[in-house]
């Protein structure tokens, strides 16, 4: 199939790439000139393992194109996916001003047939909003349907995710378009859930609220553990060997951050209450993950005892492993508050620090962990990467001024830290 697809970031990147692979014409529209010219040479502006070859070997199939001419896209093709962002406004509701702006551009230049698709995440209702900006301005009068197919990739395995789904969510309103939909997913051989435009939207934003509760579910229980002398890897393990409950999403840590849980739990909890529901379980969440970022900072006050003027060095800036993307990454609140109690910050991490020199000031980049600490006051994992659960921990401890090292991530074990030496304060255990 030709399929245009209008977004070029982490998910709209991913899908354009990887329908490309599955043999369908692909051409990726962004406003962006610098990102499409980027791509247009084979550099990938961001970092998803696997992303760049897959990017360059569809461009040598001349089965995947960039343009930075929606027209060009939106004429050569009957699929077309929007997939730009959905940033939060201020009072946590998602401005759709780019999804408006795309759905108008298409209609104004669209000459025939559109299967026109939301990739984004967006409110409920977006769908209906969409349909109603193409009819308004579609001057050619053309025949086109409105899909919602939202997107369950996580950044760092996006194109396993894209391609292995444990399901694949559409939400439409006419056989023609789920005719479509189905035939372009059939290679991928997954569950298909085929619902109304509204479900589907909402399945999005509910499975997102769900996932975020059960990180600040774990986060609360870690703090009983705190009060009560368990570990909270222990609970955790128990608990999540019942197959009701699951074992992933259960490890307590620094909070979530992102472009997803921390926005679309907002946005949900916006909606819902303009659509006259108090959903105050999912505010409990927000306010809990908050709680989980200052933690950290008074558990690296409880081990600096005074912190003005303390160099700390944090290893992970990015929202989780495997990412250079820095979005709401609680790295860059844990640095912010440190700072602005006189601490010097010395980071490292080993994709997003150009992403993160970008937002952050007065910080001193590293080549790796070992410069990272050396020197420092305290030592404290922010992420998870891989590359830290390798350290030479004997290392580390020699490099520190003081063998002080506080783990938001739980990557060391306590009672092999105490018998190194150091002073370890992790999350949740004694
Ligand atoms: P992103 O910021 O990485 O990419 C958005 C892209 O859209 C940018 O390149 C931007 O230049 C482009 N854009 C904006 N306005 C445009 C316009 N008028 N025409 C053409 N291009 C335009 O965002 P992302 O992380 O890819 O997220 C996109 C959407 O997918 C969001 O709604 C997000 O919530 C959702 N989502 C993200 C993830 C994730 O892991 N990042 C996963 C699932 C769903």
């Amino acid at each position: 199939m030709n399929i245009c697809v209008i977004g070029t970031g982490y998910v709209g990147l991913v899908t354009g790439a990887c329908f490309a692979e599955l043999g369908n014409k692909v051409t990726c529209v962004d406003i962006d000139k610098e990102k499409i010219n980027h791509l247009k040479k084979g550099v990938v502006p961001i970092y998803e393992p696997g992303l760049a070859e897959l990017v360059r070997k569809n461009q040598k199939r001349r089965r995947i194109s960039f343009t930075t001419d929606l027209k060009e896209g939106v004429r050569s093709s009957a699929v077309i996916f929007i997939a730009v962002g959905t940033p939060p406004k201020d009072n946590g509701e998602a401005d759709l001003t780019y999804v408006e702006n795309v759905s108008r551009q298409i209609a104004e230049c669209m000459r025939s047939y559109k299967l026109i698709v939301e990739k984004s995440t967006v409110p409920v209702e977006t769908g209906e909003r969409i349909k109603y900006t193409v009819e308004i301005n579609n001057r050619n009068k053309v025949d086109f349907d409105i899909a919602s197919n939202p997107e369950f990739l996580r950044e760092g395995s996006a194109i396993h995710d894209f391609m292995h789904p444990d399901r694949i969510v559409i939400g439409v309103e006419s056989k023609g378009a789920r005719e479509l939909l189905v035939e372009l997913y059939k290679p991928l051989k997954a569950p298909l859930v085929v619902t109304d435009l509204r479900s589907a939207e909402i399945i999005k934003h509910a499975s997102n609220s769900f996932l975020a509760t059960k990180i600040s579910f774990i986060n609360a229980i870690s703090n009983v553990c705190e009060r009560t002398g368990a570990d909270v890897k222990k609970v955790a393990e128990g608990m999540g060997l019942d197959k009701r409950i699951g074992r992933s999403f259960l490890e307590a840590g620094v909070g979530f951050g992102g472009f997803c849980f921390p926005k679309d739990l907002g946005a949900f909890i916006h909606i819902c209450e303009k659509v006259g529901y108090d959903f105050g379980l999912l505010r409990e969440t927000e306010k809990i993950n908050e709680a989980q970022k200052r933690l950290l900072v008074k558990k690296i006050h409880d081990v600096l005892w005074i912190v003005k003027g303390k160099t700390i060095g944090v290893l992970g800036l990015s929202f989780k492993p495997n990412t250079d993307d820095i979005r709401f990454a609680p790295s860059l609140d844990i640095i912010a508050a440190l700072q602005q109690e006189g601490a010097k910050i010395k980071a490292y991490d080993p994709k997003a620090m150009e992403k993160a020199a970008a937002v952050v000031k007065n910080v001193k980049f590293c080549k790796n962990a070992y410069e990272a600490a050396k020197d420092a006051n305290c030592l404290v994992v922010v992420t998870e990467w891989d590359e830290f659960k390798k350290l030479d921990l004997k290392k580390i401890k020699k490099v520190l001024r003081q063998p002080l090292l506080v783990d938001g991530r739980n990557i060391y074990e306590p009672e092999a830290m105490k018998a190194l030496g150091f002073k370890y304060v992790s999350i949740g255990r004694p």
